[in-house]
């Protein structure tokens, strides 16, 4: 066989086992069930002494892998800011691999190049950043908080007149890193890639809703950052970005905005004041895999009884059904019964369910569907649960209008 039939063969057997999939993931349980995971075991096993029919791994991977998979690409998975993909931006991502290429360069590859700058225009004039914004197209926006924080340690050292590019951070005069006490587990993680340490940062207290209190930022003097957040993964509340920019930029601190989805308020009339002051800042990060809904991986920085415990601001909102257990008995039921799917968390000391809007498929039927499901099993579970239970329902449908807001 020549590689024109091979490619003929294999893509048009990938393209009807991904249809199938993606024609059936509506119906499907919204989780994983526990067979589909001891399915998983066809998978793996000693390695193979040599190659495998092409058409047999696909088929392999679609038997044992397809059902092992949540169904983020169907309108009823809620568990963690995850969206979907846009039936575009899958074909593109196709036709993205048949070219394969290495963007290293602008002669290896002039269409990545090309769509690098376009899109990365596009992206500052929609956030409405200044035009002359630097910025790199990443995996996660854990890379863009590592990439801006880079830029970041650079700029606040060359100040005191060190150069970190070529002295690296030995002997370096100290920089103070400043955080809110709701930062996420994953900037974290970049302060320590960096050489931070994520135990030597200065945690500023938050507000009820995880928002950092501006009143409680220390006032310091010498090379400092201050990293803030738009939008709470538990609450989707955005810290006061402009008056922390004034008072972090007073005192001679670069600011940066970790802004994996909440960034995204920006694009939105009625949402733009969570953000407000967010264009003063230093460098932001983002991506386009969560509400932007483009595959993984795509992240962005630019260096330039029931109860809603939270303020239903953007996407997100936290319920909870009453005492600790009584809330782990009913996110287990409803990821084990399949509508829909949720996770749970831990806010302010107290278990809750966590509802995260962020796909482009999620219907007004999914969202009557997935409350009436979370409803019945919240009644069975706890007799208290269904007055609660509607506040809930509300939540969700307001969050999506949210979500399509910003997503129009
Ligand atoms: C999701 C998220 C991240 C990490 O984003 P990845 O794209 O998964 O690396 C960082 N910060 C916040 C606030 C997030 O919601």
């Amino acid at each position: 066989m020549d590689s024109n039939d091979l490619y003929e063969e294999v893509l048009t057997q990938a393209a009807a086992q991904a249809r199938r999939y993606l024609r059936t993931i509506r119906e499907r349980h919204a989780g994983v069930l526990p067979e589909a995971v001891k399915g998983l075991s066809a998978l793996g096993g000693p390695l193979p002494a040599q190659g495998e029919n092409s058409l047999a791994i696909l088929e392999l991977l679609d038997n044992a892998g397809s059902p092992a998979t949540v169904a983020s690409m169907g309108g009823r998975f809620f568990g963690g800011v995850i969206g979907g993909a846009l039936p575009a931006s899958v074909a593109a991502h196709w036709l993205a691999d048949a070219w394969d290429q290495n963007a290293c360069l602008y002669d290896i590859s002039p269409v990545a190049a090309h769509l690098e700058d376009v899109v990365l225009s596009w992206i500052l004039d929609l956030l409405g950043l200044p035009p002359n914004c630097g910025g790199a197209f990443v995996t996660g926006t854990q890379m863009a908080d590592v990439t801006a924080l880079a830029a970041a340690r650079s700029s606040v050292l060359r100040n005191v007149g060190w150069d970190v590019e070529r002295d690296g951070l030995f002997s370096a005069p100290p920089v103070t890193v400043i955080v809110g006490e709701e930062v996420h587990a994953t900037m974290l993680k970049a302060l320590a890639l960096l050489g931070f340490g994520k135990g030597r940062v200065h945690i500023v207290p938050a507000d009820s809703q995880g928002r950092m209190e501006p009143s409680h930022l220390p006032r310091v003097s010498g090379p400092a950052i201050v990293c803030v957040q738009a939008g709470n993964v538990n609450t989707g509340a955005c810290d006061p970005v402009g008056e922390i920019c004034d008072i972090a930029h007073e005192m001679g601190a670069w600011v940066h905005v970790d802004g994996a989805f909440g960034l995204w308020a920006a694009v939105s009339h009625h949402r733009k004041h969570l953000v407000e002051g967010f264009a003063q800042a230093d460098s932001w990060a983002t991506d386009a895999h969560k509400w932007l809904n483009v595959p993984q991986d795509s992240g962005i920085a630019i260096a330039g009884g029931c109860e809603i415990l939270n303020d239903v601001v953007l996407n997100q909102v936290l319920v909870s059904f009453g005492a600790d257990e009584v809330n782990t008995r009913v996110i287990d039921a409803v990821q084990a019964e399949g509508t829909c799917w949720c996770g749970g968390t831990v806010w302010r000391g107290r278990k809750a369910m966590r509802i995260s809007v962020s796909s482009w498929a999620t219907t007004d039927l999914d969202v009557s569907r997935s409350v009436a499901a979370i409803l019945k099993i919240a009644a069975d579970q706890s007799s208290s649960s269904v007055t609660f239970a509607r506040t809930s329902a509300e939540g969700q449908i307001d969050s999506r209008d949210r979500i399509r807001e910003v997503s129009n």
